[in-house]
């Protein structure tokens, strides 16, 4: 059996941002299934990159390629309150990108010292001071490994979380994503709020000629209910053209900043892994970003408390998400949504030609 000094688990921005960034004295393995095979595993994401997350990456001094931007990208978001039938615009900074080439690019940049284990881990066991990993590779074989130190990158569905802390919860959703042959007169972002069908929030997106229309839903009868929201957004003029692909997805949605865990007995947590994630926007990437980057960070400096003072560094990290939880009923209860729309506060006028 192969021991390593840090197994990681997940290969998401969260786990190809801390492999790059550990220290070439350990001994790391990263564990995820993801290619650029066809067949290969795929994020199902909007694919925005926030200006949080575009300042993570000025931050490491990366730019990045052209070619995982797509068409078209975009200043505004058309947020619509389809209850209300109320619309207003708002200026956004984000980079519309493709996600998988962008997790393909990430992983790219993880240093050839780093082992690579292309498969699931299906099962972890501590053994005195080690874990143990059971992984299936994505050719079918099994293979274990041992770590003095694991590392949950593993997204919303964490196996690391489930076994580090199976009695805590934190609200799920069901996040449904199609993609559409584009058939609106022009491509646009929008975001949507139906509390008829759901108390989070939906989007649109355009990408090199496709429509994708996602949303998170309660998990009980969310494809229903997602099949209701598209019916009421026709009935409003949305262009729903011939379906390409329908993709799903557990999304987490913190509703305090005790929701979010860091980890315990050398066994940490990052990214969405960890409950890091924006309750209000659903924006997560610069919260996996970050968070790597904090543990490697702690990781690099061999501290023999770094569970404390990863726990302590997130801090930070957890009060932005207590601001994100304080900022919900503003977009989410509708009678204060519908005073902070009518307001016209940050709003920016669209001019057409008549
Ligand atoms: C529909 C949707 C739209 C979103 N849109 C945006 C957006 O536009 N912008 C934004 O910033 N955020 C968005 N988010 C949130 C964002 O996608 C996540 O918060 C972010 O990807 C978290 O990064 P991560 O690395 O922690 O986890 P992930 O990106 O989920 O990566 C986890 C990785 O772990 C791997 N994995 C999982 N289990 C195992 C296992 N047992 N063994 C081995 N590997 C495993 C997976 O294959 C995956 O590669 C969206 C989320 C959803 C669901």
């Amino acid at each position: 059996m192969t021991e390593f000094d840090i197994a990681i688990i997940g290969g998401g921005p969260a786990g190809a941002t801390l492999a790059r960034l550990l220290d070439e004295k350990f001994r790391v393995v990263l564990i995820d299934g993801k290619t650029d095979n066809e067949n290969s595993f795929r994020k199902c994401c909007g694919g925005l990159l926030s200006p949080d997350a575009q300042k993570a990456f000025a931050e490491f001094d990366l730019t990045l390629p052209k070619d995982l931007l797509v068409d078209p990208q975009i200043f505004s978001v058309r947020t619509i309150d389809l209850q209300a039938r109320k619309e207003r615009h708002y200026q956004r900074f984000y980079m519309n990108l493709d996600r998988h080439k962008f997790d393909l690019w990430l992983e790219s940049l993880v240093p050839e010292n780093v082992e690579r284990f292309y498969g699931r881990c299906k099962k972890i066991e501590r053994l005195d001071n080690l874990y143990s990993l059971i992984c299936t590779g994505n050719d079918g074989v099994e293979k274990s490994f041992t770590a003095k130190k694991i590392v949950g990158a593993d997204g919303a569905n964490s196996i690391v979380r489930k076994y580090l802390y199976p009695e805590k919860k934190i609200r799920r959703y069901t996040a449904i994503q199609q993609w559409f042959r584009e058939e609106n007169a022009k491509p646009f972002y929008s975001c949507i709020f139906d509390p008829a069908t759901s108390d989070c929030c939906s989007w649109s997106i355009s990408k090199d000629n496709v429509f994708i229309y996602g949303g998170a839903f309660e998990p009980k009868d969310c494809r229903m209910m997602f099949e209701i929201q598209k019916q009421r957004l026709s009935d409003y003029g949305f262009k729903f053209g011939e379906i390409l692909k329908t993709e799903a997805c557990v999304i987490l949605r913190p509703k305090s900043p005790f929701d979010i865990c860091t980890g315990k007995n050398n066994a940490f947590l990052i990214g969405e892994a960890a409950g890091l994630i924006s309750p209000s926007s659903l924006e997560g990437i610069s919260f996996a970003v970050n968070s790597a980057r904090i543990l490697a960070e702690v990781l690099n400096s061999d501290n023999s408390s770094a569970d404390k003072v990863y726990e302590m560094k997130i801090v930070p990290m957890r009060i932005k998400i207590f601001a994100k939880v304080l900022k919900c009923p503003f977009m989410y209860v509708p009678a204060l949504r519908k005073i902070v729309m009518k307001s016209g506060l940050n709003t920016i006028k669209i001019t057409k030609r008549n």
